[in-house]
């Protein structure tokens, strides 16, 4: 057996691969750049580029690409070989460092939103030399960012980027407010829970559905589904854990920090999360982890779905985003202190996320919002559709003490000073327990529990990092501005704990009575895609993004149509797909028992005397399902050429809420009724059961 330790990170251009490979003068240039973003010469890049060819041709590999997060969602890659003619017919291998730093990839196929045309300009790639060059089925994979000419950003990459360029700023200005002197930069780190779904390969193949859409259309459920709670971190079966060790060796090459696995609620489901990491690092290596699932997958016969909503009464998979800002000496921002002026910063970074949440739940709301997580949100699981963050019982003692200031019985019978008092020690236990709450204070991170399966987490972290730059920069220039540093701290602190304390619950967010007290308190109930991605044009987010350079308002527009197209054609597909199930597989099936029923009437009733009540009731019950069947596959036909029709996407991403859906839930309902009354032998699909305990 080969040890980890020797074969982890072995497909990367590591830091280690770096100092061996280059000379001093280039590695120390280059770790400038990945250090601190300074520029990066030419000749700096033909070394590192020459340098990356020969380590990678030594691994086999043939081919380079440059490797980008298009808006689609998933990764996009062209290869090029590193061939190039030689004068005597042989060919050499060549690498340069133009070739290294920037790609020209077709990009007039990838959505732009309109970003294309308006600017005329073709698109990009460049190097992102903080995320490290890997190689992967025999190519050397470059990290890039994707612009247009005009450097519009036409990725998820870019933003997120900048995103943290923004938080970084106005970090240092406040830990420049608490004399910290020595730090250089502040960044913000993640580690996100990946949630999938495993099923046998040959039954997944026998489901249009789930080759389709990745999710089932139709499926009633099965007898048992997850109500024992015998699958959560139960043992794990030989077939999964032989998967899962496979998963792990083949992340561990791409130096990838898998560190938990685990089985999940649902039956079939289960867990992956690293160990977290920088965020657009962290952003890379899940992209990564979700193509290594999936591939991996199959070679074990087994097909994982990265849909958030596979099957419908058990649990949805999600992707819990665990966010955390630290310093570049690793002192973590989010972490209580020790010292009386640790935890006033602390309180302040803490204050600066609780704002921040609260003024732009839209934005992360919508920074989650697909049809596909559209099934987990607002459904009848956690977490729900409406933001809000749970600190616990402690935490939200102490700042309730400020925001009074009256006496804090946890410490002692005295006010609250900060800069003065030691805030209590949290308990990382008291802090943990809530598991329904969508943004949740986990000791010394936050958990963000609403990303879906499939997202990519940039799009979370934009807006999560945006939002806090903001505050952070509000509260910088009011702090700056102030005489009496600690007199103003805790007057902001207060006052901010005053305005936005209605976003803290720390009750349990599954029930109605949240909802309702969540109305009451005026937060956000946004249920779909179509009613949240509109309000990321709302003037107060425009301002926000385009003020620290996230996206300018170009930009804003048209990724809200692009987010919108996306859900249009997502469940435009599931609705097609629906209609050809519904016609040429399932209503066939029901009328072929129906009638082979009927018939076997007529047969009994030829050699006895018999009522023949039951079947008689069955083929009436069959035959109205199927008219009714019939029916709604026809309404749902019109509704989706009624569609092509609605060119403006807000409109259209509304008919799609309004009508469609609705036609889609109710075509199943009634052939999932009509599953549960037909025989096994002509159900023309495998059945719940069988998919979610058939591994
Ligand atoms: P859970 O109880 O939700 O399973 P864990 O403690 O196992 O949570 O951690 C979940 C994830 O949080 C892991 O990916 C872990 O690396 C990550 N994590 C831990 N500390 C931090 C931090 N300071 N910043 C960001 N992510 C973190
Ligand atoms: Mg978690």
């Amino acid at each position: 057996m080969e040890k980890i330790t020797e074969y982890f990170g072995t497909m990367v251009f590591d830091d280690r691969i770096m100092k061996a490979t280059l000379s001093e003068k280039v590695y120390k240039s280059l770790k400038k750049t990945i250090d601190r973003g300074t520029p990066l010469d030419i000749s700096i890049a033909n070394a590192v580029a020459a340098a990356m060819k020969d380590w990678a041709v030594e691994k086999g590999a043939t081919h380079y690409t440059h490797w980008f997060q298009p808006m689609t969602g998933v990764t996009a890659e062209k290869h090029d070989s590193f061939i190039a003619p030689a004068p005597d017919g042989r060919v050499i291998m060549e690498f340069s460092g133009k070739e290294l730093i920037k790609g020209e990839p077709d990009a007039s196929s990838f959505p732009s939103g309109g970003l294309r045309a308006t600017f005329e300009a073709r698109g990009y790639t460049a190097w992102d030399p903080t995320s490290y060059a890997f190689i992967k089925d025999g190519t050397l994979y470059i990290p890039t960012a994707f612009c247009s000419y005009t450097g519009e950003a036409l990725d998820k990459k870019v933003p997120l980027l900048r995103s943290m360029e923004a938080i970084n700023k106005q970090a240092l200005r406040i830990l420049r407010l608490f004399g910290n002197k020595k730090v250089k930069s502040v960044r913000t780190s993640v580690g996100c829970e990946q949630e999938y779904f495993l099923v046998d390969r040959n039954l997944w193949k026998k489901r249009k559905d789930l080759i389709m859409t990745g999710r089932t259309l139709f499926g009633a459920m099965s007898p048992k589904g997850q109500e024992m709670d015998d699958h959560y971190f139960g043992s794990i079966k030989p077939r999964v854990a032989e998967y899962m060790a496979d998963l792990d060796k083949e992340l561990w090459k791409l130096g990838i920090l898998a560190k938990t696995k685990h089985n999940e609620v649902a039956p079939a489901q289960h867990e992956l999360a690293p160990i977290y990491d920088s965020t657009n690092i962290a952003a890379d290596h899940n992209q990564l982890t979700m193509e290594v699932m999936q591939k991996v997958a199959l070679r074990h016969d087994l097909v994982c779905l990265l849909h958030e909503k596979p099957f419908l009464g058990v649990n949805g998979s999600g992707k819990h985003n665990n966010w955390s800002i630290a310093t570049d000496e690793g002192e973590n921002l989010l972490s209580p202190g020790e010292t009386p002026a640790e935890n006033a910063q602390f309180l302040l970074f803490l204050v600066a996320v609780i704002k921040a949440v609260d003024e732009y739940q839209d934005l992360l709301r919508l920074s989650v919002a697909t049809a596909g997580n559209d099934h987990r949100l607002g459904a009848n699981e956690a977490p729900p559709a409406v933001i809000s963050i749970f600190l616990g019982d402690e935490l939200t003692a102490v700042l309730d003490t400020i925001e009074s200031d009256l006496p804090y019985d946890g410490v002692k019978k005295e006010k609250m000073q900060l800069g003065v008092d030691v805030l209590p020690k949290f308990s990382k236990d008291t802090t943990d327990r809530n598991r329904t709450s969508p943004f949740a204070f986990t000791g010394n991170k936050f958990e963000f529990r609403m990303p879906g399966s499939s997202n990519s987490i940039s799009c979370a972290n934009i807006h999560l990092n945006a939002a806090v730059a903001e505050e952070l920069k509000q509260f910088a220039d009011e702090l700056e501005k102030a005489d009496d540093f600690n007199k103003a701290l805790h007057e902001l602190i207060r006052r901010t704990v005053k305005e936005h304390k209605r976003i803290i619950f720390n009750g349990n967010g599954y029930g109605d009575e949240w909802l309702e007290e969540a109305e009451k308190r005026g937060l956000l109930n946004l249920k779909t895609t179509a009613d949240a991605m509109p309000k990321i044009c709302d003037k107060k987010n425009v301002d926000m993004l385009t003020a620290h350079g996230i996206f300018t308002e170009a930009e804003i527009f048209s990724r809200r149509d692009i987010m919108l197209e996306n859900y249009i054609k997502t469940v435009n597909i599931e609705a097609t797909t629906m209609i050809d199930m519904s016609r040429k597989e399932l209503i066939p099936a029901i009328a072929s028992f129906a009638s082979d029923t009927a018939k076997a009437v007529t047969a009994k009733q030829a050699v006895v005397e018999v009522s023949c009540k039951y079947e008689k009731k069955l083929v009436k019950e069959l035959s109205i399902l199927i008219d009714d069947m019939d029916e709604t596959t026809s309404l749902l036909e019109e509704a989706v050429e009624k569609l092509k029709t609605i060119d403006e996407t807000v409109a259209a991403s509304a008919f799609v809420k309004d009508d469609i859906l609705p036609l889609m839930d109710k075509l199943r309902s009634l052939g999932d009724k009509a599953e549960t009354l037909i025989s096994e032998e002509y159900y023309p699909f495998p059945a719940y059961d069988k998919l979610l305990f058939g591994v």
